[in-house]
This record gives C-alpha cells, structure tokens and sequence, in this order.
C-alpha cells in the first residue's frame, strides 16, 4: 500500500511538472505565434429567424501551432491573458476581422456582419477603441459591419472605465453584445446604463430548453426582457431542430450552434453560404 501511494505520489507530481513545462513551452510559442502568422480565424453563422437569412458571423480564433496542430481558444486564451500577450492578440483579431470584411466587399457577402471576442482584460487597454476606428477606416469598413462580444464580467470591475470604453465604441457605431448571458455574477443595472444592443443567451440554458421547465421558463424571460428594453436576442449553442422551433416560437431573433454550422475557415462558409447550406 506504502508502495503504491508513493507511486501515486510520483505520478502526481510528474503530471504537474508536465503540465507546468506544457505552459511554459505553449507561452513561449505563444510569443511567435503572431510574427509566424499562426492565428486563424474560423466563423460561425447566425440565422436570423424571422428572414432566414445569414446577415452575422461570429468570428473564433485558432491557432495553427506548428507541432500541436490547431488548437482551440481554451487551450491558450487563458495563458494569453495571464502574460499579457492578449492585448496584441485582440488587436490581430480586430484587425484580421477587418480585413475580411474589406475582401467581402463587392461580393455576395458584402451585407455580413462579424462579431469578435474581447476579454475583459482587452477592454483595459486605453488605446483598443483608437485601434478599432483606425483599423476600420484603414480597411475602409463601416462600423456597423463590426460586432464586439463582451462578457458580464465587464460590468463587475473598472465599471466607470469599461463604460466610457463602450460608449465610445458605440458612438464609432460598432455594435455591443454581451456574452454567455445569465451566468456571469453581475446586476442587470447595467443593461440600463450601457448601450447595448444584443444578448447572447448562454448555451447552458439552451441544451435542456425543450425538456427542462425552469430553462424554458428561462429563456422566455431572457427574450421578453431583452425585447422590452430594445435589445435583440441571440441563442448559443442550438443543435436541434425543436430547440430551433421552440426558440422561434419566443421570438428569439437569432440563432448559433451546429444545427446551422460548425465554426468554419472562411472558404468553407462561403461555399456553405453559395450552395444555400445553412438554410
Ligand atoms: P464563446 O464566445 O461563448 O463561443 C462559443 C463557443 O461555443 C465556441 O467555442 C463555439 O465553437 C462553441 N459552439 C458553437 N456552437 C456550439 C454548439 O452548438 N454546441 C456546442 N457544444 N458548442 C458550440 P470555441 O471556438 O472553442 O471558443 C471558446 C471560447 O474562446 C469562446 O466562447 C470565447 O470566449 C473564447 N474566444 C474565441 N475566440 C476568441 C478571441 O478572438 N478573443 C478572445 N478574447 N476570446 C475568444
Ligand atoms: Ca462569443
Ligand atoms: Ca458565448
Ligand atoms: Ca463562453
């Protein structure tokens, strides 16, 4: 028994020092991975239910590591916030998502949103909301064209900061969503004193929606109350059909998940979107 927990012992503290030497080694990769232009963009469409139409995309970062093969943001957000390396990466996204929007232009995806991830950590940064106008208008993109996903971690913190940061990304005319909503620790003041334009209801309500009482009960009230204040509803995570007919039956406005499509390389979406596959 002493031999064996020994064992264990060992065995613990090998899978800590690898997973310690993982980190380190990912952080250092991570502080290439921009110069070796290693980051990807996937998208994932919303459909609008009311027009059954794809007008928005969200866009989700990848990594191509060049001996790990494409990891997810799970994998290496977390880290990236921690070194701080975070803020050049959101600026990459800002900029990438541009860049895409700028290549749709005269094409039959001109009239596409995309919606980009920021951390609350991005939101600290003084000079994000300058980078967002200038990138904007260096690619030659309307505002309205980007979307910026916010979670309510947001309004638990730096509150007075993160509103003027939102303001005045709002006043460029960049749209606001909050993210994952309903499981983050803040009030609802704040969807009265920030300007904000749409609810990502979190996947977590929608997975069980159509079997569960207290998440249909729920969702109902997510959309009625976002509606009552002017805001647009958006659900994550759909991959049934009788989700799907439950949520347009609510007037949810838009839905996200892989009922509709998978996250996808910007190539794959625009055949999905040519040949009508998302419909
Ligand atoms: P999120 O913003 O809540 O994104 C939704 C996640 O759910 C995505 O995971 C997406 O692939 C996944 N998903 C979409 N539909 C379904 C579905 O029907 N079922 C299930 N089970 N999952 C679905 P992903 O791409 O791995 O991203 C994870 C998180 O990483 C995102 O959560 C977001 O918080 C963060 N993230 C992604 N891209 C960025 C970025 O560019 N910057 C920052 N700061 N964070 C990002
Ligand atoms: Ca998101
Ligand atoms: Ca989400
Ligand atoms: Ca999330």
């Amino acid at each position: 028994a002493k031999e064996q927990g020994r064992n264990s012992y060992q065995f613990y503290t090998e899978g800590m020092q690898d997973r310690e030497m993982m980190r380190l080694e990912l952080d250092k990769d991570l502080s290439q991975a921009l110069a070796n232009d290693e980051f990807v963009l996937f998208f994932q469409p919303q459909l609008d239910l009311q027009s059954s139409e794809i007008n928005s995309v969200e866009a989700l970062i990848r990594w191509q590591h060049p001996r790990r093969g494409l990891l997810s943001p799970a994998e290496f957000i977390p880290l990236a916030e921690e070194s701080g390396r975070i803020n050049d990466i959101g600026r990459w996204v800002v900029m990438a998502a541009c860049q895409q929007l700028a290549r749709w232009k005269d094409t039959p995806y001109e009239n596409l949103r995309i919606a980009v991830n920021l951390s609350g950590r991005e939101l600290d940064d003084e000079n994000l909301v300058d980078h967002i106008r200038d990138t904007l208008k260096a690619e030659g993109v309307p505002a309205n064209r980007l979307e910026v996903e916010l979670t309510e971690e947001i309004f638990i913190q730096n509150i007075e900061h993160n509103l003027n940061q939102l303001s005045r990304l709002r006043q460029l005319g960049v749209h606001l969503a909050i993210d994952d909503f309903g499981v983050g620790y803040s009030s609802l003041g704040y969807l009265r004193d920030f300007p904000v334009d749409l609810l990502k209801i979190d996947r977590s309500f929608i997975t069980d929606v159509t079997e569960r009482h207290d998440d249909a009960v729920i969702t109902r009230a997510v959309i009625n109350l976002a509606h009552n204040l002017g805001i647009h509803v958006v659900a994550e995570g759909v991959e049934t059909e009788d989700q799907l007919r439950f949520l347009k039956s609510h007037g949810c406005n838009l839905i996200q998940g892989y009922l509709i499509s998978r996250p996808l390389p910007s190539e794959d979406l625009e055949m999905a979107l040519e040949k009508g596959l998302l419909l």
